[in-house]
């Protein structure tokens, strides 16, 4: 815990505003979203995605009484009994508070980076060295600017070693990250292709990332990334490799079977052997730095071959899936700690959809009965995630459970747990199971998430966050942003999309029908919900459900209007749509006056917003056409404002009107495709696609050449061939064109043709030139946009044509 007064002087602000100098700061709030309990908090504004200026209220609202702020606006009069201090970037006293927290440690610092295998290497050291040490690591892959600042804060005395995620984009990055962490030993995983964006060649990021170590003690790096590279001088160089002379040379590795590699070392004048329980490329390279690691620690050959022989697999994604009787699982394996399970607990409470929250939690190593501090903070987090139930599995936790704030049932282990799971209604429920690996709720989760074949398709809501986040960029601030959820979120799902979408401020949500609508609402929606093709059927699910109507006709604007009169409502939010071109749905440029007349005076109705659709904003040769519509909607509304008197939103821009048509943005856009990550006119945007469609194989055969494959004996085989046997089909929603060869799919890195007429729910690959097994993963399209032209339609119709029986799991990086 810091005093307000002890922050003042490690920042210098350039004005302060001081009311309480013995306020306590303890907690770093970034996000008001994610404030629960206020207590000894400091909220830093942050000018990200969004300005974090705008977010004080709600933080000061939520209790916070300690702000950083870079804009000064006479602030105290709004927060008179707050602090507040204003400095040049926030972000960067956020850092400088981090490295002034750090430097108060003197117990070894690993920092670790790469491209690839930070995490895993992170997380394989604290599974392998907490025997002997006490070890604190940055929690996920907390390792931007941001997140080493946040991950350093959490450094304290009860620790004797950290290890600390070092991550970059662009050049100039390192700098920072390094004199914040100052570690004591560096760690360079490995160097990829990933990310190049940022730097003007390999060797510049190379530079970039050793950065790291300039001050370091020692450094540990495979030397094949480094040949030909100047090292920083300073740190002691434990290299390793294949080549004769590295600190750590490599005689050999071979894979054993299909789970086990077989490394054998020379080091220290000794040969010892390793045998690592993985198989690719990359966790065999993952594992041989933790074996560096760990020689460097001093930790003898036999421990180390001891160890890595029990690693684990390090479980990256926190996902969600659809349960049994309308709950939701969220399944988190990543590590058991008190870190950990606050990022869940976050990722529980964004959830709106069911009204009950419940927890099911394994005893976690290292809290105990007799560690204080520990307890109290469980305590803390159980306490300000309103949980409605609590199930506690182990020996530790259920002695405590009367200490807990929540009702809570106890179990000695998950098979009583499991023997008992018929006694528990789940219904309408969100449930976080967070259990140790020994404690394999991976068998809780398989009773309850919903069944169905295998066939997923992976929705990732990171992506989902970065797009909208890339398209939000674009806008000047006071543009606003509706977002389309229509046709099933285009095809990847209702709530669970929109939910995000909500957390995340978007200002409005967009369906098709009424009944989508109902069903977000029902799933915890509370944003304003546009319908975009109602009719009169639906007004009555429209009112009750607060939902708004696009009117794009007299026939249903009287017909609403009528409506709406019998039951005595008065300014209903409604959106009036334009015809300037589309030809779709509108009132027609000419029909204005009219439109005026029936509303001018009306109390009946409010129009929220009138808008129009661009037909053709992302073909060069329809620019007139594009600008004759935008010009056209600017007289309609002019119009329309004069002649109701009072003002609304206006809105064209879809996606490719947001990427090409800045001009076109009025006071909304609506961003649909582009949150999915496809199919967009520009290709410098870092989007990235949100959802993949997988499925695997079910049975392989060996055929020869002259048979036939499949119904009508369409599928020739011309040479002997091996075939696999897949789980998707045409009421999955994979097209029947995409039969005999059309259609491509990815397995284990190649791509391989279908072969024959796709059947119902399966379909046959080719796969005499590659290495497969039965139950291997398959990508159905590994490149969305040429599977669609293939068959002549494009990747809207893909995605949203996948049926309703395909799984959706939902997941966090
Ligand atoms: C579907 C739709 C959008 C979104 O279009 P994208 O090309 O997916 O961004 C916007 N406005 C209207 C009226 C739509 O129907």
């Amino acid at each position: 815990m810091y005093k307000i007064s002890e922050i003042v002087q490690i920042l210098h602000p350039s004005r302060t505003f001081i009311t309480d100098l013995n306020s306590l700061v303890q907690q770093l709030f970034y996000d008001s979203r994610k404030i629960v309990q206020a207590d000894n908090g400091i909220f830093f504004a942050l000018q990200k995605n969004r300005d974090g200026h705008r977010y004080i209220k709600e933080a000061y609202d939520k209790g916070v009484r300690n702000f950083v702020l870079e804009i000064d606006e006479g602030q105290e009069i709004e927060f008179p009994d707050a602090n507040l201090l204003w400095v040049d970037n926030s972000l960067s006293a956020m850092q400088e508070l981090a490295t002034f927290h750090r430097k108060k440690f003197e117990y070894p610092v690993i920092g670790i980076t790469g491209s690839n295998g930070k995490t895993i290497v992170k997380e394989w050291l604290f599974q392998l060295m907490s025997s002997e040490y006490k070890i604190y690591r940055s929690p996920k892959s907390y390792n931007s600017q941001l997140g080493v600042a946040l991950s350093l804060w959490g450094l304290s005395e009860q620790y004797t070693l950290a290890i600390i995620e070092a991550g970059i984009s662009e050049k100039g990055e390192m700098i920072r990250l390094e004199s914040m962490i100052k570690p004591t030993i560096g760690i360079l995983t490995n160097i990829g292709v990933a990310h190049k964006a940022g730097f003007a060649s390999k060797e510049e990021k190379i530079y970039e990332k050793i950065g790291l170590f300039k001050d370091a003690e020692t450094m540990i790096f495979p030397n094949s990334y480094l040949e030909n590279i100047q090292l920083p001088y300073r740190p002691r160089k434990f290299s390793w490799g294949f080549d004769e002379g590295l600190s750590l040379e490599v005689y050999s590795i071979k894979q054993v079977n299909d789970k086990l590699t077989r490394v054998t070392f020379y080091y220290n004048g000794r040969t010892f052997a390793i045998e690592i329980p993985f198989v690719d490329k990359g966790n065999v390279e993952n594992a041989i730095s933790c074996v560096a690691v760990m020689l460097r620690f001093g930790y003898d050959s036999e421990v180390i071959a001891s160890r890595i022989r029990e690693l684990q697999p390090v479980a990256m994604r926190l996902e969600l899936k659809k349960g049994k009787k309308n709950s939701s699982i969220i399944d988190d394996s990543y590590s058991n700690d008190l870190d950990a399970l606050q990022i869940a607990l976050e990722f529980l409470n964004q959830q709106g959809q069911h009204p009950f929250k419940l927890l099911i939690l394994s005893d976690i190593p290292g809290v105990g009965i007799h560690d204080e501090k520990s307890l109290s903070k469980l305590k803390r987090l159980l306490g300000e995630y309103r949980l409605d139930r609590l199930v506690l599995i182990g020996e530790v936790l259920p002695k405590l459970a009367d200490q807990f704030d929540v009702a809570s049932v106890s179990y000695p282990d998950t098979i009583a747990f499991l023997a008992d799971i018929r006694s528990f209604s789940f219904e309408n429920s969100t449930i976080l199971l967070k259990g140790g690996r020994e404690y394999h709720f991976e068998r809780i989760s398989k009773l309850l998430v919903a069944k169905s074949h295998d066939t997923v398709l992976e929705i990732n809501l990171n992506a989902l966050e970065n797009n909208l986040n890339v398209y939000r960029q674009l806008l000047p601030k006071h543009v606003k942003l509706m977002t389309m959820v229509k046709a099933f979120s285009y095809g990847s799902g209702s709530f669970e999309v929109a939910n995000l979408l909500q957390f995340n401020r978007v200002d409005y949500l967009t369906v098709a029908f009424a009944d989508e609508g109902v069903d977000l609402r029902g799933g915890g929606i509370t944003l304003p919900i546009v319908v975009m093709s109602p009719d009169e059927s639906s007004f009555e699910s429209i009112v009750q459900y607060n939902l708004e109507p696009e009117i794009y006709s007299f026939r249903i604007l009287f017909a609403f209007l009528n409506f709406l009169k019998t039951r005595n409502i008065s300014s209903f939010p409604i959106h009036i749509k334009v015809d300037t071109g589309m030809h779709r749905l509108g009132f027609m440029p000419g029909e204005i006056d009219r439109l005026i007349h029936v509303l001018h005076g009306d109390t009946v109705l409010q129009v929220k917003s009138v808008f129009s659709h661009l037909a053709s904003a992302g073909n060069e040769r329809d620019n007139e056409f594009t600008e004759r519509q935008i010009s056209l909607l600017e007289e309609f509304t002019k119009r329309l404002e004069d002649g109701i008197g009072y003002s609304f939103l206006r809105h064209i821009a879809a996606t490719s009107g947001i990427e090409l048509w800045p001009k076109g943005y009025f006071d909304m856009v609506r961003l649909g495709i582009g949150l999915y990550g496809i199919d967009v006119e520009r290709h410098d945007l870092p989007i990235r696609e949100a959802s993949t469609l997988k499925t695997n194989v079910t049975q392989i055969k060996c055929l020869q050449a002259s048979e036939t494959v499949g119904y009508n004996r369409h599928g020739v085989l011309h040479r002997d061939s091996k075939i696999a046997t897949i789980k998707i089909g045409y009421a999955d929603g994979y097209d029947r064109r995409f039969g005999n060869g059309v259609g491509k799919m990815l397995v284990n890195g190649f791509l391989v043709p279908t072969i024959g007429d796709i059947c119902m729910d399966m379909c046959m690959l080719d796969v005499t030139d590659i290495d497969v097994s039965e139950e291997d993963e398959v990508i159905v399209y590994p490149d969305i946009k040429l599977a669609a032209k293939s068959i002549g339609t494009i990747p809207y119709e893909l995605l949203t044509s996948i049926s309703q029986r395909v799984k959706r799991v939902y997941f966090y990086e």
